[in-house]
């Protein structure tokens, strides 16, 4: 499958090369990867956090692909969801010719990121998972020009509760509204193997994923949130069984904002 989710120095948490991707995919037989390089406005507007030079990301993917003219370099961005940030997100990708437009939701106003202990200060197993639900759906129905959305369930990579499984049956009302809202959009769901040792291979979990299948979703892409080489395509191949044995036949990428897709 084609990994669309890949940070380099270019993103603030990130000090990997990008020809350091390049050789990784070489290595594997793989024409097409796409950067996706953070862009947290959401965190910008809450506590000033770094913001990507946009114009030295698109010099940098200019360079790869005139000194890689065999492969398919794309520019790609992953954008931190939050309300506030929206007017921001919809002049950005109306002017920077991104291939594609990946909207995750990190944060959730006044907690700041997920990633943080701090975030689940004073909250409840059950009350954490339904606030990050919520503005999962949000994000989903937000209106921003976006193609997938990025590692759906990314709280139960950090949650500090023995247990961290984000289930569908808990949250069933929530996860259909979010899985419907996007099959509506004809948005795509990435299948993402960042899980972070959770119990699961992959966010969001397998049976989100054949919800997702079961209620007519088609579109999925391939990401493993790496942010070195090391970690091009972790996981490929039990996401891609997973997809398989759920009855998904075509994974998505994207170029110039078009959906193209590929046999799994
Ligand atoms: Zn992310
Ligand atoms: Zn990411």
């Amino acid at each position: 499958m084609i990994d669309i989710h890949l940070h380099t120095k270019i993103s603030y948490d990130s000090s990997e090369n990008p020809e350091n991707y390049i050789a990784a995919a070489k290595n594997l037989g793989i024409k097409t990867l796409t950067f996706s390089e953070h862009c947290d406005y959401d965190v910008f507007l809450e506590e000033g956090g770094p913001l990507p030079d946009f114009k030295e990301y698109d010099m940098e993917i200019k360079r790869l692909q005139n000194n890689f003219p065999d492969m398919n370099i794309l520019k790609g961005v992953e954008l931190g969801y939050s309300r506030d940030a929206l007017p921001y997100y919809r002049d950005l990708v109306a002017s920077e010719g991104f291939d594609c437009v990946i909207l995750s939701v990190h944060t959730l106003r006044g907690r700041g990121d997920c990633y943080f202990p701090k975030f689940f200060d004073g909250l409840e197993r059950e009350q954490a998972f339904a606030l990050y639900l919520n503005a999962l759906s949000e994000s989903v129905k937000c209106g921003l020009d976006f193609d997938v959305i990025g590692h759906m369930g990314y709280i139960s990579r950090y949650a500090p509760y023995e247990d961290r499984a984000l289930r569908y049956s808990e949250f069933s009302e929530l996860w259909d509204n979010i899985l419907k809202g996007l099959i509506e959009r004809g948005k795509c769901l990435e299948v993402n193997t960042s899980a972070n040792g959770s119990s699961e291979a992959t966010l969001p979990p397998r049976e989100i994923i054949k919800r997702y299948f079961e209620l007519g979703g088609r579109f999925v892409s391939f990401g493993s949130d790496a942010h070195t080489a090391a970690d091009f395509c972790r996981g490929e191949g039990e996401a891609k069984a997973i997809l398989r044995d759920i009855g998904f036949e075509e994974g998505c990428y994207f170029e110039g904002r078009r959906r193209k897709i590929y046999k799994i």
